[in-house]
């Protein structure tokens, strides 16, 4: 464990010129008392002075070895207290210690006078691999957990705190700083720290609020629109049918956005909400690539696109769920045919795959338009995220497309590859687990 080397390293050095001072002191006592008894035993005759001699030297010698060397239950002195080395805390035996370095948050123990008794395994990371000794100060850069752990240790009060680190990625968390004597009357003060990274329950939290007031914003626009325009036909527009159309088809078009929108969190919401639970249905992929293309036909035809699709004859059944695999052809296709209309050709094709010895069925859905620039395509699967805000809103877009197809994929223990080119078009695959085959076809 890498505390306990930081601490086999002190032992060694510092730690064994500290401790020999103290170490002497009881072992001289035992070897003067050793002697004292043997000499009184040889001048009584009740032991032969060489036997008592050769037994003396035996204890001096078990004595300076033990004083020698300093092993893993060497006492150290912390105050006035002896604890063991190893552990930095008193009471604690292997077993204690073994369970403390198994502990997945940091804990540090530290002596009265601030520094470091004990760290276990998961506390390296904070207090690097030799802090045992070291002022906490030197190892610990926070300010104000520093100042809580000298609060604690002014006032013997526990204090809970939250920190940030900023370098080299900022990280969260929060520390429960308290005292701890052993439960002992008059025994030192020695000051527990644990800590408890935060980071990723933060970005969460960052994130759910960051969603809601993306929604709202996304929502709120073309409610504006729609109260706008009401109030335009309730006034002005009152007598004018000209106008009135107008405004009509911009107000049905600011509805139909609000749908949309409303259609895709449900979506994303209800997916989240199975995301756990695997599909279980054999699906055939052909027949869900030829219904959505159906559906498609129009948009197709009205932007001049055409539609490709390609599949091998005998294609195995992925395991996932019908109506979600469809939802994921069709946030590809409309992709695919909105930003990449210019190309005036979508190819959705279908094979068998491989990925890390797995076989899978692939699904492509590839489009000869603009392409994305390289930097947007680790993000594009972003909720709410767009390379372009404008031109996806006046596609209809919602920003939630590649996020529901993220999921969906997830869901499905799939793999979900994109590839662009600018200028050459976009390619998004997504690899999908086979469903079991039937007995029937197992026995043949
Ligand atoms: P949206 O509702 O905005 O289309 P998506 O999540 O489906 O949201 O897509 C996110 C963004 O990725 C889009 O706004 C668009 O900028 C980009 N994008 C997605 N598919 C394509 C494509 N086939 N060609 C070019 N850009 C694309």
């Amino acid at each position: 464990m890498a505390a306990a080397e930081g601490e086999g390293r002190l032992t060694r050095g510092r730690l064994w010129a500290r401790d020999f001072a103290s170490r002497w002191t009881g072992t001289r006592s035992f070897v003067i008392s050793a002697a004292a008894i043997f000499l009184v035993l040889a001048m009584l005759g009740l032991a032969h002075p060489v036997a008592a001699f050769v037994a003396f030297m035996l204890l001096a010698g078990i004595s300076a070895t033990r004083l020698m060397v300093v092993g893993e239950t060497t006492p150290i002195r912390i105050g006035t207290r002896a604890i063991e080395a190893g552990s930095g805390i008193p009471g604690a035996g292997g077993s204690a210690l073994a369970l403390l370095n198994k502990l997945p948050d940091p804990l540090i123990v530290l002596d009265p006078s601030g520094r470091v008794a004990f760290a276990n395994g998961a506390a390296e990371a904070q207090v690097g691999k030799a802090a045992a000794g070291r002022h906490v100060a030197t190892v610990l850069r926070s300010a104000p957990l520093i100042a809580a752990i000298e609060s604690v240790t002014r006032d013997g009060t526990v204090r809970e705190i939250e920190y940030a680190v900023p370098v080299p990625v900022q990280r969260n968390y929060t520390a429960y700083v308290a005292p701890f004597d052993g439960g002992k009357e008059g025994a030192p003060r020695l000051v527990l720290v644990l800590l408890r990274d935060v980071t990723e329950a933060r970005r969460v939290e960052a994130m759910r609020a960051d969603f809601v007031a993306f929604a709202s914003h996304e929502l709120k626009t073309p409610l504006a629109s729609l109260s706008g325009f009401i109030d335009t036909l309730r006034g002005h527009a009152k007598d004018d049918p000209e106008a009135r159309e107008k405004f009509l088809a911009i107000m049905a078009d600011q509805a139909g956005r609000m749908r949309r929108l409303i259609e895709d969190l449900l979506s994303l919401s209800r997916i989240e909400l199975r995301e756990h639970v695997r599909p279980s249905e054999a699906v055939d992929m052909l027949g869900v690539v030829n219904d959505v293309t159906d559906g498609l036909g129009p948009a197709a035809e009205q932007y001049g696109v055409d539609i490709g699709i390609n599949a091998p004859a005998a294609l195995p059944k992925v395991l996932g769920d019908r109506e979600e695999l469809a939802q994921v052809v069709q946030n590809l296709a409309d992709n695919a045919l909105r930003y990449g209309r210019s190309g005036k050709r979508v190819e959705i094709l279908l094979d068998r795959a491989e990925k890390g010895g797995r076989p899978y069925v692939r699904l492509t859905v590839r489009d000869y338009g603009p392409g994305i620039p390289k930097e947007h395509l680790p993000r594009l699967t972003e909720r709410f995220y767009r390379v372009d805000a404008a031109a996806s809103r006046a596609r209809g877009g919602t920003g939630l497309g590649l996020a529901i197809v993220k999921h969906i994929v997830n869901r499905h223990q799939g793999v979900l590859q994109i590839e662009s080119e600018l200028e050459k078009g976009s390619s998004f695959s997504v690899l999908l687990p086979l469903a079991p085959e039937p007995a029937s076809t197992l026995k043949h």
